[in-house]
């Protein structure tokens, strides 16, 4: 049974998804028609205004602009937690549908990996293990949907998911906010700061200054706090500069 790791793509997003929001803004300001403001559009500094909407805290226009990412490689621990997300829209391939033949995919948490060889092998066995359980209850229950739904049952946290989540961008702002904080889960947080660099590469006005509230300022944990801010603020500094205009 294969051991797969995580990947990320920006699968789709709103054409000139910049433009979208900043046309969206701009309508609500403005008694100019629609051809000029879209002729204005063009000319002005879109990049300039976006950020002043952010700063004001306007942020409706700002939904008008959605990303679709496709993510693999990751676990069922992590789909429980994305999908808190409510404002998010979410496809997962079915356990119920998808039968695992021969084995199932799973994600094996990096902490268990630094322990060692021993510590991977005695993982995998359990997934072997697992997986024999598994089969178990699929030879004994009816063939089809009816007998996977149940069979998954004995299925860990571990085995792999894959999606495709799409966000508005007002919705991504605020995941980065929770997700991208060094509290968060650190699959999740993974995946998390994959999303802020591909949605950061195609807009960088909208998404260059998110993440978690450290890299704008204080932090916002309190007592909760990682301590660890100058560390985050680095990391996003190097991951949003190649960006930024
Ligand atoms: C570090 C961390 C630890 C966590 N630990 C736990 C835990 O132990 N147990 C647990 O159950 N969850 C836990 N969660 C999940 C958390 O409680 C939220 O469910 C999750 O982060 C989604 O956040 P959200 O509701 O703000 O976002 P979304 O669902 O993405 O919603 C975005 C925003 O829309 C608004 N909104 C959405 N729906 C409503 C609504 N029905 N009513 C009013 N406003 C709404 C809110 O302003 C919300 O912030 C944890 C999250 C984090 C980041």
């Amino acid at each position: 049974m294969p051991r797969v790791t995580r990947r990320v793509e920006l699968i789709r997003y709103t054409e000139k998804p910049e433009e979208a929001v900043a046309l969206a803004a701009k309508l609500c300001y403005s008694d100019a028609d629609l051809s000029s403001l879209m002729e204005e559009l063009s000319k002005k500094d879109t990049a300039a205004f976006i950020k002043k909407l952010i700063d004001m805290g306007h942020l409706s226009p700002i939904e008008h602009a959605s990303f679709s990412f496709a993510i693999e490689g990751v676990s069922r621990a992590l789909l429980a937690q994305i999908t808190r997300h409510r404002i998010a829209s979410f496809s997962v391939k079915s356990q119920r549908y998808v039968r695992a033949r021969g084995g199932f995919n799973y994600i094996i948490p990096p902490a268990i990996e630094a322990l060692g060889e021993g510590a991977v092998r005695e993982f995998e066995a359990q997934m072997d293990t697992i997986y024999s359980f598994y089969e178990g209850w699929l030879g004994r229950l009816e063939e089809g949907e009816k007998g996977n739904e149940d069979a998954r049952f004995v299925l860990p946290n571990a085995a792999e998911s894959k999606m495709i989540v799409t966000m508005n961008a007002r919705e991504l702002l605020h995941f980065f906010f929770l997700r991208c904080c060094n509290r968060a889960q650190w699959e999740i947080r993974a995946v998390a700061w994959d999303m802020l660099k591909l949605a950061a590469g195609v807009a960088p006005a909208l998404f260059c200054t998110a993440g978690p509230s450290c890299v704008r300022g204080k932090c916002s944990e309190g007592k909760m706090s990682c301590g660890k801010m100058d560390e985050v603020k680095k990391r996003h500094s190097e991951l949003t500069s190649i960006y930024r205009e």
